[in-house]
């Protein structure tokens, strides 16, 4: 059978190499091109997507699995695990009709072209009638694609695999009104830092150097890899021995640039840490969106924003802005980090408020996937909603339910995914405390090799050889759970706001 998966591994090769490709022109679309590139841009990329589809699910690589899995008992692990996770992939890939497909997508762009507007002119009603039609597609496909419960699961299936909205209510269920009532505590004590000395100029050239030394302190090989501007930060990996980051720099605060680098760096340590075996296989990547998160939120939050680390940078951070951190004391950075204020917009929320946006937003994709929530009653729920969970009053449909670009994108189901990631990273860090006890004197110092080498071990290099709840149990010994995230914002804000 070696020789079957040698030539599966050489059709897996060109698949990759094709999404490679096509990574290069996505990363320099959002980076480099200038604006007119963007017609033929977008010509190339369809062509290269199209490509990659039917190069990877020809009917010889179908064959071909077909004869591997016939075998499987006699394969080596690496092999039968490649296998298993090639058919996973192939199954899913091949059961969408291509007329389908196409559909979706020109769907999909007319819909982003209506959201794009309908929110600059604060407009609900402009874009529901392509939501509608989104979303009437997305119950096909979870037809097409196959389900239990909820036909929301056929779409979760895709970032959270294993994962059914029935286990997330539980799990959220748990997390709402905990988080609620520490927000609501919070908010009662009234007082805020002052962050008065957060209002200067900060030179972009010393933002761009310090984030590099965080970078870089953090793990992350430049030799590997390398970070740019683009007005979204994202990372994106063309193979483990070239991985891209971008952060985007605000002229009046250092820390939003800084936050956006850690955030990606923990995304591109994850990309890095791959097992070089697994090069140019489906193996060398995350089994879920919510693991990759629980990386990227784990050096951003729980490292980042802790108060050891800015023991150690609140001095780095003199060297590159000299002068306008004197008298700044690493205490107060680390309050203006932390502060919690409920607010209408997701992706500004701090770690208390930030997954009740999440769970309200899944509560809506689950009630319209299932008919119990018509489009157009999409504002007056969302209203509703970021009433109940953070007492605040939603003045338009831009600020509320048109400001994010998910469901534009069809890409209902997507949203658990970062709340996962808060919860596993929580859990991750709870037992590596227990295993590395020196772990916050490190950080304190500016060293996180013992941390890497543990996320590489248990996380990384894991590949797709495991499921995210799986590598989560392993690494800590228990299936995940809200606890550890719910102790975690109950111990570091109950103290940071004198609860
Ligand atoms: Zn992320």
């Amino acid at each position: 059978m070696t020789e079957a998966t040698d030539t599966l591994r050489a059709k897996l090769g060109e698949v990759l190499d094709v999404r490679a490709a096509l990574a290069v022109l996505e990363w320099d679309q959002e980076v480099n091109m200038p604006p007119k590139g963007a017609e033929a841009r977008g010509e190339q990329i369809a062509t290269l997507s199209a490509l990659a589809h039917r190069l990877f699910t020809h009917e010889d690589v179908g064959r071909l699995l077909e004869d591997l899995r016939a075998a499987a008992d006699t394969l080596p692990e690496d092999d039968r695990s490649l296998v298993s996770e090639t058919l996973y992939d192939y199954e899913r890939a091949t059961r969408l009709p291509e007329a389908f497909v196409q559909k979706l997508a020109a769907e999909r762009s007319k819909a982003f072209n209506a959201w794009r507007k309908a929110r600059e002119e604060s407009d609900f009603a402009a874009f529901s009638p392509n939501l509608e039609g989104l979303i009437d597609l997305l119950r096909q496909k979870a037809d097409m694609m196959g389900y239990e419960g909820s036909p929301y699961n056929a779409l979760l299936e895709e970032f959270e695999r294993g994962m059914t909205a029935e286990q997330l209510r539980v799990i959220f269920g748990e997390l709402a009104p905990r988080q609620r009532d520490l927000v609501r505590r919070i908010q009662e004590k009234g007082a805020q830092p002052n962050i008065a000395w957060l209002d200067r100029a900060w030179p972009e050239a010393g933002q761009w150097d310090f984030s590099l030394e965080v970078l870089r302190d953090m793990g992350f090989d430049f030799e590997a890899g390398r970070q740019d501007k683009s007005p979204h930060p994202f990372t994106t990996n063309f193979d483990i021995h070239d991985v891209r980051v971008t952060t985007r720099i605000a002229p009046r605060n250092p820390l939003t640039g800084l936050s956006g680098s850690i955030h990606e760096g923990g995304h591109a340590l994850y990309e890095q840490g791959f097992l070089e075996r697994d090069r140019r296989t489906l193996l060398a990547a995350a089994p879920s969106l919510g693991i990759h998160e629980s990386q990227s939120r784990m050096w951003e939050n729980i490292i980042g924003r802790s108060r050891p680390f800015w023991e150690h940078y609140v001095g780095v951070m003199q060297a590159y802005f000299p002068g306008a951190m004197d008298g700044v004391s690493p205490e107060q950075v680390y309050r203006a980090m932390n502060i919690v204020k409920p607010s209408l917009i997701r992706v500004d929320a701090d770690e208390c408020t930030y997954n009740l946006h999440v769970i309200l937003r899944f509560e809506l994709e689950v009630d319209l996937m299932e008919g119990a929530l018509a489009v157009a009653d999409i504002p007056e729920a969302w209203n509703a909603k970021i009433r109940d969970y953070l007492d605040i009053e939603v003045p338009n449909d831009a600020q509320g339910c048109l400001q994010d670009v998910h469901w534009a994108h069809a890409a209902v189901g997507y949203f658990p995914s970062y709340a996962l990631g808060n919860l596993y990273a929580a859990q991750l860090i709870e037992a590596i405390q227990k295993e590395i006890p020196e772990l916050w004197s490190h950080v304190a110092a500016g060293k996180f090799g013992a941390l890497l080498e543990w996320l590489r071990v248990h996380v990384h290099q894991v590949g797709r050889r495991k499921l995210a709840p799986e590598i989560v149990r392993d690494a800590t010994g228990a299936a995940p759970t809200a606890e550890p995230y719910l102790g975690y914002l109950e111990q570091k804000f109950g103290d940071l706001y004198s609860l």
